[in-house]
């Protein structure tokens, strides 16, 4: 039942590759670092980025973490159905934070590192970086062995969320845990971002704040309305209270303005 569950409920849901687009995202509103020249040293990531993804460092999303994280030992399933349709034995384990416990499925453990997936143990220490309110969205984490769909060799489509979960692909190359912290940052970005667009609207209104600012966080940014609220989503969060948010507000004015709002509704 859970897997055709997930089976069902991964159409529609945000793909998001790792690898940098191509120079056709690049949108007339992309400014590169270079260009912008606003922002230096450790406050660099902020700055809208000349390729690919928001990459905050490491050192900001230690900061973030809060609460403890359990994880359950891990309890065998003789059969998960992925979204491809095969089946494979898998692992199911779940992590606690406060009250809220998030579900985890994911492949035996030689096939996660094989697949440069992220553990259920790494999923925790990201989860502990995202602000209650918005980490509280999810509840389903899936580290899935089949590649995206959509996947291609030159783009590697690396999670998709939605609806409260977020899937995993895997990855050519070994992943950090800073480069799981942002890309859990990003992805539950998608879950709160889509609690607060429930028309045209409301999307109307991000694509306004958009213009408004006339430069984007990052290329990836420039696909669409979502995108660019989760690549937002995660300087906002990461420059929130520090020495960097001055620079991230001067640079994104009116996306910053929009987010506090959503914040205080
Ligand atoms: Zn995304």
């Amino acid at each position: 039942m859970y897997a055709h569950l997930h089976r069902m409920q991964r159409f529609g849901l945000h793909e998001d590759p790792l690898a940098p687009p191509g120079p056709h995202l690049r949108g007339p509103l992309c400014i590169g670092a270079a260009s912008s020249g606003a922002v230096r040293g450790s406050c660099l990531y902020v700055n809208p980025a000349s390729v690919g993804i928001v990459t905050a460092p490491a050192n900001v999303f230690e900061r973030l973490r809060s609460g403890s994280a359990t994880v359950s030992r891990p309890e065998t399933l003789d059969a998960f159905e992925w979204h491809d349709g095969s089946t494979t034995a898998a692992v199911r384990q779940t992590i606690t934070i406060g009250r809220k416990i998030y579900a985890v499925t994911l492949p035996a453990a030689a096939v996660v590192r094989s697949s440069n997936l992220p553990t259920t143990e790494q999923l925790a220490v990201a989860l502990r970086a995202v602000p209650i309110a918005q980490r509280e969205l999810n509840d389903t984490l899936i580290a899935c062995p089949v590649p995206d769909p959509d996947s291609r060799p030159h783009r590697t489509v690396a999670a998709r969320a939605g609806r409260g979960e977020i899937t995993f692909f895997p990855m050519r190359s070994a992943q950090t845990q800073t480069d799981i912290d942002n890309r859990v940052m990003h992805e539950t970005g998608h879950n709160y971002q889509e609690t607060l667009w429930r028309s045209g609207d409301d999307v109307a209104e991000w694509t306004a704040v958009i213009a408004a600012d006339a430069r984007r966080p990052s290329p990836y940014s420039g696909e669409n309305s979502g995108e660019d609220f989760c690549e937002f989503f995660v300087i906002y969060v990461t420059s929130l209270g520090t020495r960097c948010e001055s620079a991230a507000r001067r640079l994104y004015a009116n996306r910053w303005g929009k987010i506090a709002r959503y914040g205080r509704s």
